[in-house]
């Protein structure tokens, strides 16, 4: 086995490792967390091999860069859209990925609603939250939240699956904790039509603290893959 294979083996071996030591300490014992390979800039041999090492789940940023990947890809794992997706790019998606974490606008949950009809099937999805405020990040305020959680109810081809966010990298606990918070109170307050069973959230630099707070989906790229090639 090459050495960039090896080294995709141990980083998985220690991110499991610190995921199930921090849900021993902070989690109920059955609740499960899934980790997701971010693949931006990752070639899709580098992907298929960790997905023969369990990975089930990839994340994909940029809709050109899946496009081209996603046939050399190990088929038996699920794909989630993880990145800003603008309304004209829902349709050469829509018909092979599993979710849409990063719906941020009543508009684009319209989009995938329509094409979702279109094309026969119920689209699982997740509301991207800026939980920080940042003017650079996607993502509704966290008191659009509602809102868009009671339109998006309303679209019969979408169903809502739980939150997403990516918390500003410094003060990250008071963010993570603050989203905990929010994910929670939606979740006790039972709205129709919602499901929220999945807090994605956690990345490379803060994952087991996000499991910490609550998150049962971690994104994880550079801590599994090694440093990004940018071209
Ligand atoms: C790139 C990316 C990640 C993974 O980031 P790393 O720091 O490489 O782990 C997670 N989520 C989103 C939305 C991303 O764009």
């Amino acid at each position: 086995m090459n050495n960039e294979f090896r080294e995709i083996d141990e980083n998985l071996k220690e991110i499991r490792f610190n995921i199930a030591e921090t849900a021993a300490k902070y989690r109920g014992q059955d609740e499960k967390i899934r980790i997701m390979a971010v693949t931006k800039t990752v070639p899709p041999e580098k992907v298929n091999h960790a997905v023969s090492l369990g990975i089930d789940l990839l994340g994909e940023n940029r809709v050109q860069e899946y496009l081209s990947k996603k046939d050399e890809y190990d088929s038996s794992a699920e794909v989630h859209i993880i990145g800003h997706l603008q309304t004209n790019k829902v349709k050469y998606i829509i018909g092979s990925v599993a979710m849409i974490q990063s719906v941020d606008s009543i508009r684009l949950a319209e989009e995938i609603n329509r094409l979702a009809a279109k094309n026969g099937k119920i689209m699982d999805v997740l509301c991207e939250v800026n939980i920080g405020g940042e003017e650079s990040k996607s993502g509704v305020a966290p008191d659009a939240l509602n809102e868009l959680l009671q339109s998006a109810a309303r679209l019969e081809n979408i169903r809502v699956c739980g939150l997403m966010t990516i918390p500003p990298p410094t003060d990250s606990d008071v963010y993570l904790a603050r989203m905990q918070e929010l994910f929670m109170s939606v979740k006790e307050s039972r709205p129709d039509g919602i499901n929220m069973d999945i807090l994605s959230m956690g990345m490379t630099h803060d994952y087991a603290r996000a499991v910490k707070y609550g998150s049962n989906l971690v994104r994880i790229g550079t801590g599994l893959f090694g440093a990004r090639n940018y071209k």
